[in-house]
């Protein structure tokens, strides 16, 4: 019933399990592709350069597993400007690009870390102003704009922006809006802009175990119930 998850973690940054487990539990749930999608900062942070290593591993997983393993990365919007934290050689490795925004990500400058990451330490204590988010959300269409993203994680969540408007900018470029089995409250009172928007979806688990991978059933049914149409998730194939 579904194709793939696009959106899982292991070992190479804050996961529990490895490539291999991931598209172990990929091929028991019947998937056909799975793509481990680990977080920049662990993968390219300070020296580090495990993202050729990952790439290997995915081949290999492919190779025992059959299932098609693509090595992606969630990437991070770190600064007002839109920049991720890949730089221009590293993104032309990465042929599956996420992109989110994880408060633990390091910013790109100070100011950023003040007028973006600051208040989302007190998300639920503090609301975001009106102009904090109409920042936030240029800043994410920045970024949409200015790199090949595939898919935008998590819309929404931590990072407090206008989802609709987000939205239809993904629909525009042709961006898939991520349903986040792990974060479907944040589109809580958003269903509707999301609907109106005109974007398609693709449903992921954000597995950081390998027993994750491949629980969608849940987002889907949210979604379904949410008034998302099944023909707008890319990788729902019916019964
Ligand atoms: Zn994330
Ligand atoms: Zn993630």
């Amino acid at each position: 019933m579904f194709v793939g998850d696009y959106h899982t973690h292991t070992r190479y940054s804050d996961g529990k399990g490895s490539v291999l487990e991931n598209a172990a539990m990929a091929k028991a749930r019947g998937l056909t592709e799975l793509a481990i999608t680990d977080h920049c900062f662990h993968l390219f942070g300070r020296r580090k350069d495990k993202f050729r290593r990952l790439t290997i591993e995915c081949a290999e997983a492919k190779r025992l597993t059959g299932v098609n393993v693509i090595a992606g990365v969630e990437a991070d919007v770190i600064s007002l400007e839109g920049d991720i934290d890949l730089t221009p050689q590293q993104l032309a490795e990465v042929e599956y690009l996420v992109v989110g925004f994880h408060k633990f990500a390091p910013p790109k400058s100070v100011s950023d870390f003040f007028k973006m990451y600051f208040v989302t330490y007190f998300n639920g204590l503090i609301p975001t102003s009106a102009a904090a988010k109409a920042r936030n959300t240029a800043a994410v269409i920045a970024a949409l704009e200015r790199y090949p993203v595939k898919v935008l994680a998590h819309l929404g969540h931590s990072l407090k922006v206008n989802v609709g408007e987000v939205a239809r900018v993904c629909a525009e470029r042709g961006v898939l809006v991520e349903i986040n089995a792990k974060h479907l409250r944040d589109f809580k009172g958003e269903w509707q802009a999301l609907n109106e928007s005109g974007a398609n979806f693709i449903l992921s688990s954000d597995a950081h175990r390998p027993s994750e991978v491949g629980a969608l059933e849940k987002a889907f049914q949210t979604a379904v119930e949410e008034g998302i149409s099944p023909h707008r998730i890319v990788n729902y194939r019916g019964e």
